[in-house]
């Protein structure tokens, strides 16, 4: 059965499903605890935070542990934006939901400007725009890579107009983590989300530079004082498997291209079996695992339901998105037309997709595209 739903989530490998029943089982006191098992449990989380901020290539107490993506860059923009005199916001429409939906927020609240960055075609931020809007700016906040369709984002310019200015800049990097190496992060707060990497849900990072002031969203006395509650100690150490085994993995550079090879091939497969099809995205950088194919004048959705019916799984704009007839608002905001919106699936590749599975993927999407297609009446 092809699962091609990789952005969305990874299955978690065996040695982390492992690594949780341990911990449930072994590490299941409180690591503020000052007995002998709680220091226990504290020195595995600290193990794990190490392994964590090694695949981002930052010292183990920079990094905050939070419960994942969302919660790490909802501290990052109100932690920054709390922190501040300034209440300026600047971001893009490319986002994800969880920094779109949270500067729309802010922004009607009144109390937050949110500057939005200009796009150019497929989705990449116009980085040359930005000197001129980052004025009395409080932070900047741009992904690393899309999540709907992989483009990868200008993030060495971004940050290097952003230190001109002195103004911090948070990177969403879910979907780069774990994926592709981080020597040394080129921004100044960066999240990550372990579930992306074949780790456990509800847990991830939020990366801050020293001399980053933040004010912390949860109240309490752990990590630091920058995040209250108790840790999710088995969702850390399950994490803290899965990056050891991502490092190892990003090692060996041409597996990604191996990867990326196989991803093309699936593209090419499907452009040609399915007369009209586009690649949203085409042309720009993209992450070796991606790939959002437009299908003119189809509804994605019942693309997706006849593709699952048959074992395919993929998604269509984000996951959080599907159930919804709206076409994804990322694809519309790097200017895709409607009608191409509309019809738009997102495959995404992990680093265990095999070659089979893109054979049988190719066979059930050419398949399904003409079924649907022909009962369509759009
Ligand atoms: N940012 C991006 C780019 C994502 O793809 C996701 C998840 O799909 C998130 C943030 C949210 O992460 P989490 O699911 O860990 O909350």
């Amino acid at each position: 059965m092809p699962y091609l739903d990789n952005n969305a989530t990874t299955q978690p490998l065996p040695e982390v499903v492992d690594g949780v029943r341990r911990a449930l089982e072994e590490h299941w006191h409180n690591p503020s605890s000052v007995h002998r098992p709680g220091q226990a449990a504290r020195h595995a989380v600290e193990l794990a935070r190490a392994s964590l901020a090694g695949l981002i290539g930052v010292p183990a107490r920079q990094v905050t542990l939070t419960s994942g993506g969302t919660e790490s860059i909802d501290l990052a923009i109100r932690g920054v934006l709390g922190a501040s005199g300034k209440q300026v916001l600047i971001t893009s429409r490319a986002e994800h939901a969880a920094v779109r939906n949270l500067a729309e927020r802010l922004e009607q609240a009144g109390q937050t400007e949110v500057r939005w960055i200009p796009l150019l075609e497929g989705g990449v931020v116009d980085a040359a725009a930005l000197p001129g809007l980052l004025e009395g700016a409080a932070l900047v906040s741009v992904q690393w890579a899309n999540n709907e369709t992989g483009v990868i984002q200008p993030v060495e310019a971004i940050a290097a107009a952003c230190r001109e200015r002195g103004v911090p800049y948070h990177c969403d990097a879910v979907q780069w983590v774990g994926k592709m190496p981080v020597e040394s992060p080129p921004c100044d707060l960066l999240t990550f989300s372990a579930h992306k990497f074949h780790g456990p849900k509800g847990v991830g990072g939020l990366w801050v530079r020293p001399g980053v002031r933040l004010r912390p969203v949860l109240a309490g006395s752990q990590e630091l004082g920058r995040r209250g509650g108790t840790e999710n100690v088995p969702g850390i150490l399950g994490a803290g498997v899965a990056a050891e085994a991502a490092r190892a993995w990003l090692a060996n550079a041409g597996e990604r291209a191996r990867l990326a090879a196989l991803r093309d091939r699936f593209e090419s497969a499907v452009l040609e079996r399915c007369p009209g099809a586009v690649v949203n995205g085409a042309g720009r950088d993209r992450l070796w695992n991606t790939t959002n194919i437009g299908f003119p004048r189809l509804e994605a959705e019942a693309l997706l339901l006849a593709m699952s019916e048959r074992g395919l799984a993929a998604s269509a704009g984000s996951a959080c998105s599907s159930g919804s007839l709206d076409p994804s608002p990322v694809l519309l905001a790097m200017g895709v037309p409607p009608e191409i919106a509309h019809g738009s699936v997102r495959f995404s590749l992990s680093r265990f997709t095999t070659d089979d599975e893109i054979n049988e993927a190719i066979e059930i999407v050419a398949t399904c595209v003409d079924r649907v297609g022909g009962s369509m009446v759009r």
